[in-house]
C-alpha cells in the first residue's frame, strides 16, 4: 500500500477532505461534508466521523489506509507563519490569537484541526497556510498607505491568499512550457467561489489581489472586492448599519450574487440568455474588475510570458476566459478560440500560435500540494 496523506479543509459549515497518494499524485478518495450544525451533523466532530464513514463506505476507511500525515489547510497565517508547521498545542494557540484578522476561516479550521488529532493522535498533523506565498510579497505590494504605527500595532499588511494554488499553478504553468520557473513573468486568474489575481516573476510574487483578508481585489461569487473604504463609514453612520452587518453584506451578499443573484456563473449565463438585466450586470461588472487587474500586472511585470486560468469557473467557463482577455492583441495576448472553447480538462493552452504571450488553463490541485508539504516536511 501506497502512503497517503489526509488533507482536510475545515469552514464554518463544510468540511472537505481528500486523501492523496503524494508519490503517485492519486487522488484516492475525497468528499465533503456540509450543513454542518444545521442537521443531522451537529458540530465538526459529527463532521470528521461523517467523512470517515464515507470513506470506509469507499472502502477507504482511515484504517485501510497507509496514513503518514494529515495536512490542514489554514486561511490566514499572519505575519509569522507561513511554512509547513507541525501541529502541536503551541501552534494552535498562535493560530487562535490570528483568529481577529481571519474571524471567519481561522476559527473552523482550528475546530477541524482539534478534532483530527484528537481521532488521530498517532499521526503527524501539519498546518499548511493559504497566505504563505505571498509572505515575502515586495514591501511597494504588501503596504498599505495608512498610517505606519497603526499598521504596525495591528498587523496590518496586505497578506494575499489562495498561496498555495497560486504557487502550485504557476509551477505547473513553467512546466507545461518547458521553461525553467525562474525565467517567467506570468499572471495567475484563480478563479473560483473566491477569487485572486497574482503576478509573479521568477517564481515569486510581485502582487496579488487580496490583501489584509480574502475580501480586497476581484469581484467575487459572494464578496464585492475592491470597493471604497468611505462606503462602510457611510452604511454604518448614515445607514445606521452594524460592523456586523456590513460584513455579512460585504462577504455574503455581495460579489455575483449580490448583483445577479446567482453564485455559480452556469446559472448566470442561463440567466444572461434569457434576456435578465442584473445578471447581464453582474457579468459586466465581474469582467470589468478581472480586466482591470491583468492590465495592472501587466504594467507591474512589463509584459506577461504567460497568463493562466485556474479554478471552477477559471477552468471551466470559456466566456470568462474571452471576454477577460478580447481586444488585446495589441497587448500581446490572443486568444484561439477553438482551443478556448474546446473539452479538455488537462492542463492546455488557448492562445494563438503568433500570440506572444501564452495563454494556458491549468487545474489547481490544493490538496496535492498540501499533500507534498507534508511529506516534505516530515521527510526532513
Ligand atoms: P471554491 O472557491 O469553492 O473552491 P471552485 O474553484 O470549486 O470554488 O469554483 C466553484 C465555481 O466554479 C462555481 O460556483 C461556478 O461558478 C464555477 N463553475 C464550476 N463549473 C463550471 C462550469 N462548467 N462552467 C462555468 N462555471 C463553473
Amino acid at each position: 500500500m501506497a502512503r497517503s496523506v489526509l488533507v482536510l479543509n475545515s469552514g464554518s459549515s463544510s468540511l472537505k477532505y481528500a486523501v492523496i497518494e503524494p508519490d503517485s499524485e492519486t487522488m484516492v478518495v475525497d468528499g465533503i461534508v456540509e450543513r454542518i450544525g444545521e442537521g443531522e451533523v451537529r458540530d465538526h466532530a459529527e463532521a470528521l466521523q461523517t467523512a470517515f464513514g464515507q470513506m470506509a463506505e469507499a472502502g477507504r476507511g482511515p484504517d485501510a489506509l497507509d496514513l503518514v500525515a494529515v495536512g490542514h489547510r489554514v486561511v490566514h497565517g499572519g505575519p509569522d507563519l507561513y511554512e509547513p508547521t507541525l501541529v502541536d498545542d503551541a501552534l494552535v494557540a498562535r493560530i487562535d490569537e490570528l483568529s481577529p484578522l481571519a474571524p471567519l476561516h481561522n476559527p473552523p479550521a482550528l475546530l477541524g484541526i482539534k478534532e483530527a488529532r484528537k481521532a488521530l493522535p498517532d499521526l503527524p498533523h501539519v498546518a499548511v497556510f493559504d497566505t504563505a506565498f505571498f509572505h515575502d510579497l515586495p514591501a511597494a505590494a504588501a503596504t498599505y498607505a495608512i498610517d505606519r504605527d497603526i499598521a504596525e500595532q495591528w498587523h496590518i499588511r496586505r497578506y494575499g491568499f489562495h498561496g498555495t494554488s497560486h504557487q502550485y499553478v504557476s509551477e505547473q504553468a513553467a512546466a507545461f512550457l518547458g521553461v525553467p520557473l525562474d525565467s517567467v513573468r506570468q499572471i495567475v486568474l484563480h478563479l473560483g467561489n473566491g477569487a485572486s489575481a497574482s503576478a509573479i516573476v521568477g517564481g515569486r510574487p510581485v502582487d496579488t489581489s487580496m490583501g489584509l483578508t480574502p475580501m480586497e481585489g476581484l469581484v467575487m461569487g459572494t464578496r464585492s472586492g475592491d470597493i471604497d473604504p468611505g462606503l462602510m463609514f457611510y452604511l454604518w453612520r448614515t445607514a445606521k448599519m452594524t460592523v456586523e452587518d456590513i460584513e455579512e453584506m460585504l462577504n455574503r451578499r455581495s460579489g455575483v450574487r449580490g448583483l445577479g443573484g446567482e453564485v455559480d456563473f452556469r446559472m448566470l449565463h442561463q440567466r444572461i440568455e434569457s434576456g435578465d438585466a442584473s445578471a447581464q450586470l453582474a457579468y459586466d461588472v465581474y469582467i470589468h474588475r478581472l480586466r482591470k487587474y491583468i492590465g495592472a500586472y501587466l504594467a507591474l511585470l512589463g509584459g506577461a510570458d504567460v497568463i493562466t486560468f485556474t479554478a471552477g469557473v477559471g477552468e471551466n467557463d470559456a466566456a470568462v476566459r474571452r471576454d477577460a482577455l478580447s481586444g488585446m492583441a495589441p497587448l500581446g495576448i490572443e486568444l484561439d478560440e477553438v482551443l478556448n472553447t474546446g473539452p479538455d480538462k488537462k492542463a492546455r493552452r488557448i492562445s494563438a500560435d503568433r500570440s506572444p504571450t501564452t495563454v494556458l488553463v491549468v487545474p489547481t490541485d490544493e490538496e496535492l500540494a498540501i499533500a507534498r508539504a507534508c511529506t516534505n516536511l516530515i521527510e526532513h
